[in-house]
């Protein structure tokens, strides 16, 4: 048998590897840090850039569009 779609049968890292590289698992996540929903995330810098922020995990949550929506139109405030 040819595998022929390589991206499905191999995996870049070992299993036990994975847990620890966050990055990866923050990329999988897909989960909005405002109201919990599983699908498409967006990054939202909580600190603009024009502001001194920076593409710092301290600085980015994932959120769903509609959240995000809502933080740039003031429905949803951060503390911060
Ligand atoms: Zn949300
Ligand atoms: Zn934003």
């Amino acid at each position: 048998m040819i595998v022929k779609d390589l991206s499905k049968s191999f995996n870049p890292l070992p299993k036990n590897k994975r847990v620890v590289n966050k990055k990866l698992l923050k990329d999988k996540k897909g989960v909005c840090e405002l109201c919990g929903k599983r699908g498409q995330t967006e990054k939202h810098h909580i600190k603009t850039k024009g502001s001194g922020g920076n593409d710092t995990e301290e600085n980015l949550i994932e959120v769903c569009r509609i959240c995000h929506t809502k933080i740039h139109n003031g429905e949803i405030k951060l503390d911060n």
